[in-house]
């Protein structure tokens, strides 16, 4: 890795402030990343806690610059967002989701992957459409794609997002509701969308063991999903305490360091072989 000089500082904060000569600059290197074919995404298990097994994995973009080294999601997402480059970058991380769940199915491994979906993409009225059309053009069956949608895009246009959402899990794609327990959104309201799995967002996961208040949290969304009859994800899962905690109440799988990092596809492929072996 390349030592962050000034202007490379400069260049990764663009993001996160109002430097316009930062921003323009990592704009038309992103429009170029996408063409060039510098992204590429890494997988992190998810493990269904029950029985201990990776059924799933979460698609995590991740950009290799030539020169800058590798861009977390955080710094280039919002920028593909601002400007119109999400589109295209969706379409990149789906069509590749796709195609590696369709070459894994094809080896005997079916898993699942969780694709994010950004609020942005979702506003489009053919989002649904869209997303069916590059499912079958990678050849992947529907079921074996999960997409992700975090609880304020969902919630922003409830009515929207339910249209979207409803032909898609007709034809088995599940829905997450990502990040769970930070859009306020009320429990009721959430009920009107169609989806198939809760988040818990991390931060709730981490204060889960120290902090009364978000361990109710997370012990009453836990509740609620059995209730509803939805599978849970705990996101952030970095301690034994942590996954015996969730575990505990019911939450079906678990995500975080203590299972596994994000990693390559083939590194997860060589990880799930071994996790089943022993
Ligand atoms: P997210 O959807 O909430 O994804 C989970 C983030 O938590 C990932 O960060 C993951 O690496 C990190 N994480 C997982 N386990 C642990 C843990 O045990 N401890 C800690 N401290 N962190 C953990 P990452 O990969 O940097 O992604 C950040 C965000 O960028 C994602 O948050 C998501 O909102 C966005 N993102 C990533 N890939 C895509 C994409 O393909 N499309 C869109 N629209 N957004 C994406
Ligand atoms: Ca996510
Ligand atoms: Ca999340
Ligand atoms: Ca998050």
């Amino acid at each position: 890795a390349r030592a962050a000089g000034p202007l490379s500082v400069r260049w990764a904060g663009a993001a996160l402030n109002d430097d316009a000569y930062g921003r323009l600059r990592m704009e038309q290197e992103l429009r170029h990343a996408i063409a060039a074919g510098e992204l590429e995404l890494h997988y992190q298990p998810q493990i269904e806690l029950a029985s201990g097994k990776p059924l799933g994995a979460e698609a995590l973009a991740r950009w290799r610059h030539p020169t800058r080294g590798m861009i977390p999601p955080d710094r280039f997402i919002p920028v593909a967002e601002e400007c119109g480059l999400v589109e295209a970058l969706g379409r990149f991380v789906l069509e590749t989701a796709a195609r590696q769940a369709a070459a894994w199915a094809g080896l005997g491994f079916r898993l699942r992957i969780a694709v994010n979906v950004s609020a942005i993409q979702l506003r489009n009225p053919a989002f649904a459409e869209t997303a069916l059309a590059i499912l079958r053009e990678a050849d992947c069956d529907p079921s074996l794609i999960e997409l992700e949608i975090t609880e304020s895009a969902a919630m922003a246009d409830a009515d929207h997002a339910a249209r979207q959402l409803a032909p898609l899990r007709a034809q088995g794609v599940r829905i997450a509701i990502d990040d769970f327990g930070t859009g306020y959104s009320n429990l009721a309201s959430l009920t009107q969308l169609p989806f198939d799995v809760i988040k818990i967002d991390r931060g709730f996961v981490r204060d889960a063991l120290e902090h009364p208040n978000a361990r109710m949290v997370v012990a009453a969304v836990l509740g609620l999903a059995g209730n509803l009859g939805v599978e849970t994800v705990a996101e952030g899962v970095e301690t034994e305490e942590q996954r015996a905690f969730v575990a505990a109440h019911g939450c079906t799988y678990g995500q975080g360091y203590l299972f596994s990092r994000p990693v390559p596809a083939e590194s997860l492929l060589a990880w799930r072989r071994n996790q089943l072996v022993a």
